[in-house]
């Protein structure tokens, strides 16, 4: 795990996401394996964003003793998956929390423009006394990202953090504006965005790769 200097940013730089992260860069990697290999970093991503969950005790026995236990105080979790590329994010991430929440915000691409419009937005009513979890593999220009935050704010969410699985420089820079409240979590940050906003050198479209379309 590494956090680079002055950003609100968390690097998971552990080797099998370095490994796996690499294996869906590759062109060749068939969707069927994008997504598994998706779905196994999220698991060590969501370990990562949620290594600060508090805990509580409780007294159990062991079949030799009595003990304090440490276990989960109970802060009640949401996973909000951007659409559509987040789902490949949040199936792992709820086969480690299975009970979970799940909100949706459907947003896409104006591919002129690049800014994100709005198709869809379910979340749930308490989410104010919850964790919030927003995730969305590709954190390019952050328009999806920030909008979705804005969103979830709006909504009563009062702590939040965002994972994605690639991260550009000027996604960073932007989500940290508009959001600098929101620590990001992320296997890798790459190089740069290409003047269409795809990340550089990246893995491609998530969701094209994620469900074989183009
Ligand atoms: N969305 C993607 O799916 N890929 C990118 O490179 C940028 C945004």
């Amino acid at each position: 795990m590494n956090k680079p200097a002055g950003t609100n940013v968390t690097v998971v730089d552990h080797p099998l996401v370095l490994h796996k992260l690499t294996l869906m860069r590759d062109r060749h990697t068939p969707s069927a394996v994008f997504r598994q290999l998706l779905r196994e970093i999220s698991l060590l991503l969501a370990y990562e964003v949620l290594r600060d969950l508090p805990i509580t005790t409780r007294t159990i026995e062991t079949p030799l003793a009595e003990m304090e236990a440490p276990i989960l105080k109970g802060k009640k979790l949401v996973f909000v998956s951007i659409l559509r590329a987040g789902s490949g994010l949040l199936d792992g991430m709820l086969d480690l929390v299975p009970s979970a929440r799940v909100g949706h915000i459907g947003l896409y691409r104006d591919p002129e423009t690049l800014t994100a419009i709005e198709y869809y937005l379910k979340l749930p009513d308490d989410i104010d006394a919850r964790r919030t979890i927003v995730v969305d593999p590709m954190l390019a220009t952050a328009n999806s990202a920030i909008a979705a935050v804005n969103r979830i704010k709006d909504a009563g969410a009062l702590d939040i953090k965002f994972v994605c699985l690639l991260a550009a420089p000027e996604g960073i820079a932007a989500f940290t504006a508009a959001h600098p409240d929101v620590q990001i979590y992320t296997a890798a940050i790459d190089d740069h965005l290409d003047e269409h906003g795809y990340i550089i050198p990246g893995l491609g479209d998530a969701g094209d790769r994620m469900f074989g379309t183009k």
